[in-house]
Formats: C-alpha cells, structure tokens, sequence
C-alpha cells in the first residue's frame, strides 16, 4: 500500500536540530499557525507530492552516515498516517543508537492518544507551538513553553544532554540551498537574529525577504 505524503523539503547534513550530523525531514502543511513562525513556508496545505515509500527511498544513500533523523514541519502529526508510516520505516533502516526527534506545534495533551499509537518510534518529542514573547533559554526549542520529552531509553541516552539552558554554542545557523537557489536557515534563532542579519546584509547591498515577511501577514 503506498502513503501520500505532502513534503517540503529533505535535508543532509542538518547540524542544529539534534545531536550530530542528521537527516532534516520537513512535512508541508500547518494549520498552527503560530505568529513568528521562521516556517511560514510549510504553511499552505497542498496535494501530496510524494510517498512514504519514495521518501525512504531517498534516505537510503544517507542513512549510513547519518546520527539519527529530525521530522519538523510543518506540522507532521497533521498527515498522522504518513508520519506513522515514515517512522516504521525508518526504524526499521536506522541503525542501533540512531535516533529520531520530532517536532510537533501541538502539545502532549492535544497529541494525546496520537503518541500510544505511535509508542516506541520516536525516541525525544519537542511538543508545543512557537509562543513568540515567551522566553526562549532552552537548546533545540524556538520558546520556553515548548517541552522535550525523552521517550525511550535512547531518546535518554543521546538528549539528556539538551536539558540545560542554551549556550552561546548553540547560537548557530546551518545554510542549505535548494535545487532552485533559495538559500534557507535550519536552527533555532534568537530574536531579533534576522534583523541583524538583515542589517549586516544590507550594509554589503544585499537584501533578502524571508518566509515570515512573505506568509505572515496572508
Ligand atoms: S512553529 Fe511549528 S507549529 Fe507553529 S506555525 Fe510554525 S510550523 Fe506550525
């Protein structure tokens, strides 16, 4: 049976969502919403594009050398089958002590019994929408409302270390590109990191719009 499945991109090496170097999947589609969303791009709803089985074919060549695999969005618990799917699979390829992290904008409450169906295949969770005036001292979480659950016993070995402030290690940006040229940011930014950046920028004559000025605001 094959699962549709509506992506926005796939990523390797991804550096700043998890430990070492991991495989980047971004489901399209979010409903959330959340104002300050540096994801406005994965917003729109639109028709699947791809199928479990095509997505976890094209991690094959990357699992060998890959840490473990973060799932973001998007929201991927909103394409639920899919995501169960793509988890199965990708356990099933993942080396022992290669983990998976995912992120969800709904909490732990609203996933509910979401994550007794899924038991087992994600090893850490960060649950919780992006709440842009909140404080935000946490690695690997945009603000402070947001939680990390440590799920199994190698969510506990590999994200133990995450449960600490944020350091000034973890003020970092990977810089990927697309096939088309748009250059795009994977992290958790500060805030205010994008005006400097812009400003920096703009002092070299270079402009660049970003997701949240393009989607916001429709
Ligand atoms: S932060 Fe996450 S949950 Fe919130 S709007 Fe952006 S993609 Fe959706």
């Amino acid at each position: 049976m094959s699962f549709p499945l509506s992506l926005s991109r796939i990523f390797y090496p991804v550096t700043t969502l998890g430990p070492g170097r991991r495989i980047g999947i971004w489901f399209q589609g979010c409903s959330i919403r959340c104002p300050g969303c540096i994801s406005a791009d994965t917003w729109s709803q639109k028709e699947s594009d791809v199928t479990v089985e095509e997505v976890l074919s094209s991690l094959d060549p990357l699992l060998a050398d890959a840490d473990g695999v973060t799932i973001s969005g998007g929201e991927p618990f909103e394409q639920f089958a899919a995501l169960g799917m793509l988890l199965i699979g990708i356990r099933q390829k993942l080396s022992p002590g290669k983990d998976i992290l995912v992120y969800s904008g709904y909490t732990i409450n609203e996933l509910g019994g979401r994550m007794q169906e899924i038991q087992g295949l994600i090893d850490a969770l960060i649950s919780g929408p992006y709440v842009a005036d909140a404080l935000q001292t946490r690695p690997l979480m945009g603000s402070d409302n947001q939680e990390l659950h440590l799920l199994t016993t190698l969510g506990r070995t590999n994200f133990k270390q995450f449960l600490r402030d944020r350091l000034a290690a973890d003020d970092k940006f990977d810089l990927l590109m697309d096939d088309d040229g748009t250059a795009w940011m994977a992290g958790i930014p500060k805030p205010g990191d994008f005006e400097k950046l812009r400003s920096a920028l703009a002092e070299r004559g270079v402009t660049f719009q970003t997701t949240e000025d393009r989607h916001s605001r429709s």
